[in-house]
């Protein structure tokens, strides 16, 4: 019997996946996030010879450079704390390394890891010429003072310094990483290397150097890329319940683009429960309770009355919705939740957080037929404004809102496109997950090809 080309491509990914679980153990989300890239991989690796040259693939889950440092500081009693910090430099064949930074007792290097692989794929999508790259602390910003954040924001980047720069890597934020905290790593580069460089960070505040739009560009975007996925199916957004998960900055914003658009977004989130808000999420209220006091979501419920009320412990996807945009942090919608979201008649889940659903929830919402919208395109609005921003620093100009939306608004219908015709392409029509990956992989791949052994 002959060896066919399929079954040796998905032999050879077998034994890379193998290989890269070997090689990186106690990296679960890791794994988990290459896994599910390689898994749809194998039809552009058949259809086109030239990826399946030695090397091209395993060069592409290896790190082109992964930094680990220690971040000493001192609290406001004048305790000493040793956090650490990393910025994992993926992969640079686009362009200049692009992600976020991520602050949370959670972070180690296989989160920091999966993220940058992730960011990869959507930075390509983009199509502005940015590479992948990632970063983080397991700092945990919550509960400390102004003061303490600054005083760890200015050891981290005591360090971080010297890898990063405008064409080389340009962090930005994540969770635990705000405006705030911006501005204090901001203000640390500058002092130390003698440079008002605006392109080596974004999500810088409006008034120095940051692009309008910036804090909403995440969850307008997703918003944006659910419509898409809807019209498609010859429905929108109006009239439609929602449940959003998490209250950062990529919830809130998730949350006021769908009522924009004439949905009723219900729920928001945080590790200790949920709020179900009948009359829909009052967003002006959810942001004096989360980025003016701090505080957690069951002070939204006390402070709303009536049609709230807040849930401790319990899951978000409980609440019957026809669209699901779960925005708050990886792995928080498992098979159980998606079942429930099916059960209650889900058409549609898109991605505001990186790699929210779960592997066995993704595979759930596609044999029922749910249209589902991975993180690497439907959440890529947030680092394409980050682009934008670096366009704006370059050329020394800043661009008004209407412009920036109008921009966020072509990409986000670029990339579903894109990843709409591939999935069409290799024969799996409405499958996002593979029409994101493959034209991901397609834009990377060919860089690395043209620039060689490197
Ligand atoms: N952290 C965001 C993301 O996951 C934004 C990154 C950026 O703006 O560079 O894409």
């Amino acid at each position: 019997m002959t060896r066919t080309a399929s079954h040796s491509v998905s032999t050879s990914l077998d034994r890379l996946r193998a290989e890269i679980e070997r090689r990186n153990p106690a990296e679960p989300e890791f794994h988990q996030a290459a896994r599910e890239v390689l898994q749809t991989l194998a039809p552009v690796l058949e259809a086109r010879p030239e990826y399946a040259e030695p090397g091209l693939v395993e060069r592409l889950v290896e790190p082109e450079r992964q930094i680990i440092f220690r971040v000493p500081w001192q609290d406001d009693k004048g305790r000493v704390h040793v956090n650490r910090g990393f910025r994992v430099e993926f992969n640079s064949a686009l362009g200049p390394y692009k992600g976020g930074l991520r602050f949370h007792r959670s972070v180690n290097l296989g989160i920091i890891k999966f993220l940058g692989f992730e960011q990869i794929f959507k930075n390509a999508l983009t199509g502005l010429g940015i590479g992948g790259g990632k970063g983080g602390s397991d700092f945990d910003p919550q509960g400390r003072s102004d003061a303490e954040v600054m005083r760890f924001c200015q050891s981290f980047m005591t360090e971080l310094y010297r890898h990063i720069g405008e064409y080389t890597d340009i962090p930005a934020g994540d969770i635990g990483v705000g405006a705030r905290e911006i501005g204090y790593l901001f203000g640390q580069y500058r002092r130390i290397t003698n440079r008002w460089e605006g392109g080596v960070l974004t999500g810088k505040a409006a008034g120095w150097g940051g692009s309008l739009i910036r804090p909403e560009a995440t969850g307008y975007g997703n918003v944006l890329f659910a419509e898409a996925m809807l019209r498609a199916r010859g429905e929108d957004l109006e009239g439609q319940t929602a449940v959003v998960s998490g209250s950062g900055n990529v919830a809130i914003h998730t949350i006021e683009k769908l009522a924009a658009l004439g949905a009723n977004p219900v729920t928001c989130s945080d590790s200790s429960g949920y709020v179900v808000d009948e009359k829909g999420i009052d967003v002006q209220l959810l942001r004096q309770v989360k980025e003016v006091e701090r505080e957690r979501v069951s002070a939204y419920a006390e402070r709303r009355g009536g049609s709230a009320r807040f849930v401790p412990g319990g899951r978000v996807w409980e609440v019957p919705a026809d669209v699901a945009l779960p925005s708050a942090t990886q792995n928080e919608l498992n098979a159980a939740d998606a079942a429930a979201l099916i059960r209650n008649g889900v058409k549609a889940v898109s991605e505001g957080a990186n790699m929210p659903a779960t592997p066995e929830a993704v595979d759930l919402f596609q044999e029922a037929g749910v249209a589902f919208g991975p993180g690497k395109a439907a959440n890529a609005g947030g680092v394409a404004v980050s682009a934008l921003e670096m366009t704006q620093n370059a050329s020394r100009t800043s661009w008004k809102a209407e412009r920036v939306e109008a921009e966020l608004a072509r990409i986000m219908t670029d990339i579903y496109t894109t990843c709409a015709e591939t999935a069409d392409r290799y024969g799996a029509p409405g499958d996002y997950v593979t029409g994101a990956n493959i034209a991901g992989f397609e834009r990377v791949a060919d860089a690395m090809l043209a620039q060689g052994l490197i």
